[in-house]
């Protein structure tokens, strides 16, 4: 079953084929990391930067 996505940051068509709900995949033209938000329809959104370090 294959499907696409639109990445939110730049528009290309990314493949999206068997994702999950909250799986994070990376946009092949941007390299922006996307969060799977939906799956029926597929739709992406840019995933929150990873803040490890809170600053101290
Ligand atoms: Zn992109």
């Amino acid at each position: 079953m294959a499907a696409t996505a639109v990445c939110p940051e730049c528009d290309a068509e990314i493949e999206v084929a068997g994702v999950e709900v909250g799986e994070i995949v990376p946009c092949g033209e941007c390299g922006a990391d996307l969060e799977v938000v939906s799956v029926e329809p597929v739709t992406l959104a840019l995933a929150p930067e990873e803040g490890e370090d809170w600053g101290e």
